[in-house]
């Protein structure tokens, strides 16, 4: 099958200081693939990485079999959307924000937009329920009509791989499954290849087909959510005690937390599984 991304023996980081290395894995096309891992693994290292936003220190990224860094800033862009975890809300419409997606394509004389452009900046505030909002402007938004805005502005540039930093932190559970629930739909029925950055284990559970698990800069181990949120990867990756087990509609893998009080019975629980 095609891989949309490529990541082979890639290293970066903050010179002298933080770095991830040795990072190998690759998402075939209309994969939904998250990244996990503690506070300061290197999730958003390896993101920027991903972006360009830092420059490799080794290894290499390929996007749709190219090499990230022969490609300019609007092929890139073409290829590879993003949607980071503090959206900018500048004084500006909801249209004309998700205009800005189609910046990757206008020539270099053109100053406004195209019918097309407004065409499909109106299909995609559509499939993502935020066309009534077009006219407001992006500051008056709740954070889940932001994140909605964010994901039309994304879509616009019809990329290839849709790359989220938290889509759902700071979001009630409501608006959580709301945007996954998008995010899913878009990943099956339009084909798109989908990689996040998520905190919350059970929803990386119920959600990716694959998921990357970082360690203090190493990838500890990549794969299915079975076998990477198991308990004792959990367990050695975050020192923390848990019980995993599957959810009972979905059968994805889900993981509980304990309190302290009753840590002890929870040992027991594990060790009889
Ligand atoms: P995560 O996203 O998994 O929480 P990060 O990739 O943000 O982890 O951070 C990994 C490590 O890199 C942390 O120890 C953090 O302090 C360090 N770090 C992050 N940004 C910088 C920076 N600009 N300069 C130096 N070190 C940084």
């Amino acid at each position: 099958m095609h891989n949309t991304l490529e990541i082979k023996d890639f290293s970066c980081g903050y010179h002298g200081k933080f770095m991830i290395s040795k990072i190998n894995f690759n998402l075939p096309k209309a994969s939904f693939a998250g990244i996990v891992g503690p506070n300061g693994s290197g999730k958003t290292t390896l993101f920027k990485g991903i972006t360009s936003e830092l420059e490799s220190i080794a290894g290499s990224i390929f996007i749709d079999s190219r090499n990230i860094k022969s490609m300019n800033f609007k092929e890139r862009a073409q290829k590879l959307a993003i949607v980071s975890q503090h959206i900018e809300s500048p004084d500006i419409t909801v249209e004309d924000y998700v205009l800005l997606g189609r910046l990757p394509y206008h020539g270099k004389f053109q100053f406004f937009e195209s019918e097309k452009d407004f065409e499909i900046a109106k299909h995609y505030m559509e499939l993502t329920g935020t066309i009534h909002l077009k006219d407001k402007y992006m500051d008056s938004l709740s954070g889940g009509e932001q994140q909605l805005a964010a994901i039309a502005r994304a879509l616009t540039q019809e990329p290839e791989l849709l790359l989220l930093d938290e889509p759902t932190s700071h979001l009630d559970i409501g608006h959580q499954v709301q945007i996954l629930n998008l995010i899913q739909n878009l990943n099956q029925n339009m084909g798109l290849t989908v990689l996040m950055i998520i905190h919350d284990l059970n929803l990386a559970g119920e959600y990716c087909n694959y998921l990357i698990m970082l360690d203090n800069g190493n990838m500890h181990l990549a794969g299915t959510p079975e076998e990477v949120l198991d308990y004792k990867n959990i367990e050695e990756v975050y020192k923390t005690i848990v019980i995993t087990q599957k959810n009972p509609v979905s059968g994805k893998p889900a993981v509980f937390l304990v309190s302290g009080n009753v840590l002890g019975e929870s040992k027991k629980y594990n060790s009889q599984r």
